[in-house]
Order: C-alpha cells, then sequence, then structure tokens
C-alpha cells in the first residue's frame, strides 16, 4: 500500500488518534493534562517506526526486550530524545537488558522482579520509573500482580528503592473496559500514585475519559501486527 496517498498513512493514522484523544479530553474536561500517547511498536520493523519519530512522536512501546534491542539502538543513534516504555511480561534474568535500554517499564509484578531490576538499577547506576501491572480482572491466565497484592509490591519495590509511580492494567478481553479502567484510576489514587497506564487500540477514548496517563495503542497507529 502507499504511504502517500491513501489514507491510511502513518501520519493520518497519527492524526486521527491524537484527534480522537483531544476530543475525548475535552469532554472529560482535562485539556491541559493529556494522556502520553505511547505508540506501540512490538512486531514492526524500524522501516515502519521511523516515518513516525519523523512525524515528532517520541514515546514508544515494546514489549519484548530482545525484539526492541535488535531495532532501538541504531533508531536511537538518529533520535536521541526517544523515550522507551517496556509493557510485557518480564523475566528476571532480562531484568539488566531492561533497565539498560528502556525508561520507563510498566510490567512490575512479583517481588523477585522488583529484585532483579533493583540490583540492575543499582549495578548501572540508573534509576528507571516503574509501573505495577495490576490483573485487574482477577483472570487466571492473565499476568498481573492480585489487585490485594499491590500494597506489598509497592512497598517491597519501595525497600528497593525503585521508583513506582503507577498502576498498569490490560482489562479483560470481550468487555466493557470501563469499569475496570475506573478500578485501576481508584487503585492508584488509594495508593497516592499518579500514574495510569491502561488504554489501547479498541478503548484509548474511553481510557482517556477515565482518567489515563499514559494509552498504548498500536494497531491504530502502525496497523495490524502480522499482517
Ligand atoms: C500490544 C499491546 C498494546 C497495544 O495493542 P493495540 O490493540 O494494538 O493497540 C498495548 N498494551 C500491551 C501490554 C500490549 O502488549
Amino acid at each position: 500500500m502507499s504511504e502517500h496517498n491513501d489514507n491510511n498513512s502513518p501520519a493520518q493514522r497519527l492524526a486521527t488518534v491524537q484527534a480522537d484523544i483531544a476530543a475525548a479530553c475535552k469532554r472529560a474536561n482535562r485539556v491541559e493534562t493529556p494522556p502520553t500517547l505511547i505508540a506501540v511498536s512490538k512486531t514492526h520493523a524500524a522501516e515502519a517506526i521511523a516515518p513516525v519519530i519523523a512525524l515528532g512522536h517520541r514515546d514508544f512501546g515494546e514489549n519484548r526486550v530482545q525484539e526492541a534491542q535488535g531495532k532501538w539502538p541504531t533508531l536511537r543513534e538518529q533520535y536521541h530524545d526517544v523515550r522507551l516504555h517496556m509493557i510485557g511480561q518480564l523475566q528476571s534474568n532480562k531484568a539488566a537488558d531492561a533497565v539498560a535500554l528502556f525508561d520507563m517499564i510498566h510490567s512490575l509484578d512479583r517481588p523477585s522482579l522488583a529484585k532483579a531490576l533493583a540490583k540492575a538499577m543499582a549495578d548501572q547506576g540508573k534509576q528507571v520509573p516503574c509501573l505495577i501491572q495490576v490483573n485487574i480482572g482477577d483472570e487466571e491466565q492473565k499476568g498481573g500482580c492480585a489487585v490485594s497484592d499491590i500494597g506489598a509490591l509497592l512497598e517491597t519495590a519501595k525497600g528497593h528503592k525503585i521508583p513506582a509511580i503507577g498502576l498498569m492494567c490490560i482489562p479483560p478481553a470481550d468487555l466493557e473496559p470501563a469499569p475496570y479502567f475506573a478500578l485501576l484510576d481508584k487503585l492508584a489514587n488509594d495508593h497516592g500514585l499518579t500514574e495510569r497506564s491502561m488504554g489501547m487500540s479498541g478503548d484509548y477514548v474511553t481510557a482517556t475519559e477515565i482518567g489515563s496517563t499514559m494509552l498504548r495503542v498500536g494497531s491504530a497507529l502502525f496497523g495490524p501486527r502480522g499482517g
């Protein structure tokens, strides 16, 4: 498909998503404090990502350390001010690589990972802000810590001097996401945390209206994955 004269160019997709977010901010009375749009570039090659950076976009999300290591160091040579977000499940043996590469980690979900991240941050002299991923729908197969474990995991992070600044969730598929976004917003509030990483391609407007501070949007910006 041509990138120049159809209405699915990266520039047009980005403009559409940004306009949706701006309209939602207006409705929710938060024009002064819009959420950060994280462009989720997983599975997409550097050639697809570079045009979006060139449009001025700076926040990007990846879900696999190894894949991100393969494409971002080169892109960053050209664009030094890109901010990279780790949004996928993180194995403890990849903690050092993640700390080296990413500017924020959205998937802190267990004490053993907190320990590994703390050691990596100390070794590298680099503080990487983290979000606690919450299994907001209490789903059997889903990653994230249980709602009832958030407090304990925050204490563990604090004990390890990890900057834990918010919560992240992926609501159950095929259910109305609004109640889950509202619950994450309340939990962040209860724990005195500022960041709420919630909202994807199908529900970023709803998430914006419910107080998301970071939207993780992939296919609405890059087109379908694996297509
Ligand atoms: C892939 C992914 C996204 C983006 O999904 P889209 O539906 O393509 O916007 C957001 N968050 C996480 C954790 C993901 O893995």
